[in-house]
């Protein structure tokens, strides 16, 4: 073939495929495939949007100073610490942009977000994956992988799309065996999800080497406003700010984050519906004779004992209008992953997949 010939890391990755939103003959979707926050955008956030697109058409202040201060307050953290991307995404990119590279070595879990082995090997770097325990990131097995190549390890804590996470103690561990060059990267996606938990916060704030990433996408419910942010010790921040772009965060995006990080109870709220909702469901479809691995996030896994059957319950979901997660590329076939929605949605999804069991269950061999 003649024509321009990109890099040939490009060619090594199949592009991030994002969870579904339309079905064929159905008008109202359901829609529990993405972690998408079960209520919408905050109101307070629509209305900043609104007033913000009167201003559109000046160019955003590139340091995003008023977000960064109004994070920097909502956790206690450094403003100068802080650095926004379009979506935590553009973090995540960014960080391995500048650490990873031909002739390095990402560490990430066997089941750990796909955006790490995405951007990884685009960057031109080797992926390991460490084995898991119970689906459960471990930190042994990291270790046992580290080479003098490695220069990243990523953990989402929560994880996505298993829904575990470690201890404070056990990622304080893994960064105490990490030599000093090698960058530890938590991905706190989920962290809100989470009761008195700081997404790594700590961690950062005692060493040199670790970087917290946080997104708006989940909890927040701004997943269309692209928005995350990362906190880092300041050379780190240093980095990010020279490799990103001058205006990689949107007017509207800052207006919708801190007007939605205003709003005094959205997130102790999101968190009570979400612990509250998620609880009940994993009982209903427990007591329906399905295995539900335990979950910290704002998403259930599911697991069937063949991929033939998760993916029959996929489509008898998918016939009552609702979209869930085959989670199938990330090495779980018999696994779907499911949204915390509404108390109607998880009702939903309870008494479907409750009837689902009962239609054509498979003969068991043995009871
Ligand atoms: C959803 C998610 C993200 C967030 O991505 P954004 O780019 O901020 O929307 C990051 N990490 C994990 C593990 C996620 O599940």
């Amino acid at each position: 073939m003649t024509g321009p010939k990109p890099r040939p890391e490009i060619f090594s990755v199949h592009s991030y495929v994002g969870g579904e939103s339309k079905l064929p003959g159905v008008n109202r979707v359901i829609k529990l495939s993405s972690n998408e926050g079960a209520f919408g955008p905050p109101p307070s956030a629509i209305a900043a949007l609104a007033e913000a697109g009167k201003h559109m058409h000046r160019y955003p202040d590139g340091g995003m100073t008023a977000l960064r201060n109004a994070i920097g307050k909502t956790h206690g953290l450094a403003p100068a610490q802080i650095v926004c991307g379009n979506g935590s995404d553009e973090i995540l990119q960014l960080l391995i942009q500048a650490y990873g590279g031909p002739g390095t070595e990402l560490i990430m879990s066997a089941h750990g977000f796909s955006i790490y082995e995405i951007a990884g090997k685009l960057a031109g770097c080797r992926i390991r994956k460490a084995p898991e325990k119970k689906l459960t990131t471990d930190v042994d097995a990291i270790l046992a992988l580290l080479t003098p190549a490695t220069r990243m390890v990523f953990i989402a804590n929560p994880n996505n799309p298993t829904g575990t996470m470690i201890s404070d103690a056990e990622l304080q561990r893994l960064r105490a065996n990490l030599p000093p060059d090698v960058l530890l990267v938590i991905d706190a996606a989920y962290a809100e999800y989470v009761e008195n938990y700081d997404g790594g916060i700590g961690l950062v704030d005692t060493g040199d080497n670790t970087v917290m990433t946080r997104t708006f996408s989940k909890i927040y419910g701004l997943g269309g406003a692209r928005l995350g942010w990362g906190y880092a010790p300041l050379p780190i921040v240093d980095v990010l700010n020279r490799l990103r772009g001058p205006f990689n965060v949107s007017t509207a995006a800052a207006a919708a984050g801190m007007a939605a990080l205003a709003d005094p109870n959205w997130v102790t709220e999101g968190r009570a519906h979400n612990t509250r909702a998620r609880t009940k469901l994993a009982a209903q479809l427990t007591a329906a004779g399905l295995k539900i691995h335990p979950s910290e996030a704002n998403f259930l896994l599911v697991e069937y004992q063949t991929p033939e059957r998760a993916v029959a319950a996929d489509q008898y979901l998918r016939s009552r209008g609702v979209i869930v997660r085959n989670v199938k590329s990330y090495g779980l076939p018999n696994c779907l992953r499911i949204t915390i929605g509404t108390h109607d949605e998880c009702d939903l999804i309870a008494e479907s997949l409750s009837a689902f069991q009962k239609l054509a269950e498979p003969a068991l061999a043995d009871g």
